[in-house]
């Protein structure tokens, strides 16, 4: 058993993050498996050398070990664009031109009982659909043809752990990405975009169970479906409750005041971190 904790390094980590690391570690160790560190800097202009630092330090303070080194999403260029040619081999991806804007004008005005957002933000009218990959320019990103990519083959169902269902069952993913609309695989500027990274980085590493958190619930079932798509074993998935402030919102990066930094220098032991979120 395989499994990790991905952050982003564009902030400090903060109490949701230490109970996602935790919640990792400890069923890695219930399981006698592995907790891996991974580091999701796809994002260079926001990912920062120094925030990665305080992660390293905040996880090592609250007792966490892992092996080195630890992988950078920024090094898996190589992978992300292999499976980038993979799914544009199988016809399934398509170059955009869109911007958020040209998205809202061409969705026109939402009708009864259509979703207008989706797990990947505003659901796409699928203006650039038709363009063949061939036409790619260097300021588009590439998104996958949902309908085309749900044919191709039997998508199969994950099994998946987590507060709102007891114990493991299996969950068909075909229902939940119908009607998504078509997801950025790639973004303008980018190597890749946030789902095709996670899928291709977890798999380099072997994760065979996904820790993550009940806000990434509906990007699972993409996941699996690009999993399948690039011939890739589907791993399991434990998504976890989310840590929430007095207001009852999910905790962000802009939370500093939670920020396990924070409390360190306010004299709190890792004790009280794991405390303070129900551990
Ligand atoms: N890098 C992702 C994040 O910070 C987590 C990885 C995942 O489970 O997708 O939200």
């Amino acid at each position: 058993m395989i499994t990790r904790f991905a952050p982003s390094p564009t902030g400090p980590l903060h109490l949701g993050h230490a109970f996602s690391a935790l919640t990792a570690f400890n069923l890695a160790q219930a399981a006698g498996g592995t907790f891996l560190l991974r580091m999701d800097d796809i994002d260079r202009e926001r990912s920062k050398p120094e925030y990665e630092q305080m992660a390293f330090e905040d996880l090592a303070w609250l007792g966490l070990t892992w092996p080195e080194p630890v992988m950078r999403q920024s090094r898996s260029g190589d992978r992300f664009r292999a499976a980038l040619g993979q799914l544009a081999d199988l016809g399934l991806t398509y170059p955009c031109s869109c911007s958020r804007g040209d998205i809202a004008a061409a969705a026109g005005a939402p009708q009864e009982g259509v979703p207008e957002f989706g797990p990947d933000g505003r659901i796409y009218p699928g203006t650039c659909r038709e363009r063949p990959m061939s036409d790619l320019k260097p300021d588009d990103a590439i998104r996958l043809d949902m309908a085309k990519a749900l044919e191709h083959g039997p998508l199969p169902g994950f099994h998946e752990t987590g507060p709102e269902r007891p114990g493991t069952h299996a969950l068909d993913p075909r229902g939940m990405i119908e009607g998504i609309g078509d997801v950025v695989v790639a973004r303008k500027g980018q190597a890749a975009a946030y789902h095709l990274c996670v899928v291709v980085d977890d798999t380099a590493q072997g994760v065979t169970l996904v820790t993550r958190g009940m806000d990434l619930f509906d990007a699972t079932p993409i996941h699996v479906l690009l999993a399948h798509l690039l011939g890739f074993p589907v791993p399991h998935y434990h998504h976890h409750r989310l840590i929430r402030d007095e207001a009852g919102k999910r905790l962000a990066k802009r939370d500093d005041a939670r920020a396990i930094r924070k409390y360190r220098e306010d004299g709190a032991t890792p004790e009280d971190i794991r405390a303070m979120v129900g551990l």
